[in-house]
């Protein structure tokens, strides 16, 4: 099995890959290395489906995970919990696959991988809600005394989960890991970026400026893998999800529905800039669900269009949603009753966009330099990178492309 690290940086799309620092790490890694960077993203564009269909090869109406959170209506936003655990996806991943090859994995950050048996060294994805304590959660979903250790060593550098501090210390956890440990597969997930975004636009100053760090980051973890005796020949693989646009107005859709009187006959689940319908109590079946949703009403909501059943089947989506909306440019969904979201730019959107296009750099020796595939799948990233560590996902409905990547 040949050792790989992959290096998520979650909100990174294919217009930053033209404004690269030219003396940066990641334009040499595209100077020197293989990459696509155009990976189409899933519907919905969010975190915590596309990471899983990172490391499974399939797509959500496979895994099981078509949104970052199970649906909470009427919940707020800080009591809903979200998926955290490996348990939650319905096929195998790659973490399994490596284990099963008498492997070691080690994973940093990585959505919905908490409490994977499959996993050696576990920093868990996973956050607080109201009243909760940090510190007793991430100790009861990942692994305790690789965290504690961990935690003496580079506690200093994070201010509880904020950014920059939450990647600078993810990062410096995974190079230590692999000076130490040298695990055969180490997935790392970087939030910097998308939390700038969110926060101050999508080509904000401040969005450029953790693209730099996330820059600094990738040398650094490159370099502990180049000094590490056993981790020389390992490959460096840096991957995104999808990219973001600026938000203009927010539109709250558990309101409008309610105005309608439509309120007991649907429930929505924004996804950001798409939502998905599903039944209220006071639903019953009938052949057109969308109908509900009347053009006049597409307005109002900031609507651009609706996704049949359908047509959410052929996009691959999970099944229960009854319809679903894409919001129209600059327009972001809210669902709960009690928030809106204070944010300049976002994601969650379908199939389109720009912003849909997404990065898979492979950076090591046998790679072939400056090699550009035009175009991937996001279900294909699963399958290609088990076929870059010599290992098979045979339930991945994507395409082994590594051959395309090596020498
Ligand atoms: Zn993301």
């Amino acid at each position: 099995m040949r050792k790989l690290l992959l290096v998520s940086l979650d909100a990174f799309f294919v217009r930053d890959t033209y404004a690269l620092d030219p003396d940066g790490f990641l334009s040499r890694m595209l100077r020197e290395g293989a990459f696509c960077r155009r990976v189409e993203t899933i519907f919905p564009a969010l975190t915590y489906p596309i990471h899983v269909t990172m490391v499974t090869g399939c797509d959500p109406h496979r895994t099981g995970v078509g949104q970052n959170q199970p649906l909470q209506p009427g919940v707020p936003g800080d009591l809903r919990v979200w998926y955290w655990e490996r348990k939650h996806i319905r096929v195998p991943t790659l973490f399994e696959k490596v284990k099963e090859a008498g492997g070691r994995s080690c994973s940093i950050l990585w959505p919905v991988n908490c409490r994977n048996a499959s996993v050696r060294w576990c920093f868990p994805e996973v956050h607080p809600l109201r009243g909760e304590n940090t510190v007793l959660k991430v100790l009861r979903y990942g692994n305790p005394l690789y965290i504690l250790s961990e935690e003496r060593k580079f506690g200093s550098l994070r201010q509880g989960i904020r950014e920059p501090g939450l990647s600078d210390y993810a990062a410096a956890a995974a190079a230590d890991t692999i000076r130490h440990h040298k695990p055969d597969f180490t997935a790392l997930h970087l939030i910097d970026l998308d939390e700038a975004r969110h926060h101050h636009g999508t080509f904000s100053p401040e969005a450029a400026e953790a693209i730099r760090r996330n820059d600094r980051r990738l040398e650094a973890l490159f370099r502990a893998l180049r000094e590490t005796p056993g981790m020389e020949d390992a490959l460096l693989v840096a991957v995104s999800d999808h990219g973001q646009e600026d938000i203009r107005e927010t539109v709250n859709l558990t309101r409008i529905l309610r105005e309608h009187g439509l309120d007991r006959v649907l429930t929505v689940q924004s996804n950001g800039m798409s939502a998905c319908f599903f039944p209220g109590e006071g639903y019953s079946p009938r052949p057109d669900p969308e109908k509900l949703l009347p053009e006049a009403l597409w307005k109002e909501m900031g609507i651009s269009r609706l996704y049949t059943r359908q047509e959410l089947d052929q996009m691959h989506a999970v099944s229960d949603p009854l319809f679903a909306a894409e919001a129209a440019e600059g327009v972001v969904f809210s669902d709960a009753l009690d928030e809106e979201k204070r944010e300049k730019a976002t994601h969650g959107f379908g199939p389109g966009r720009e912003a849909d296009l997404c990065l898979f750099a492979v950076y090591g020796r046998g790679v072939k330099a400056g090699a550009e595939i035009p175009s991937m799948a996001m279900r294909d990233v699963g399958p290609t990178l088990a076929g870059l560590m010599g290992l098979r996902l045979p339930d991945a409905e994507g395409t082994d492309r590594s051959a395309e990547f090596l020498v």
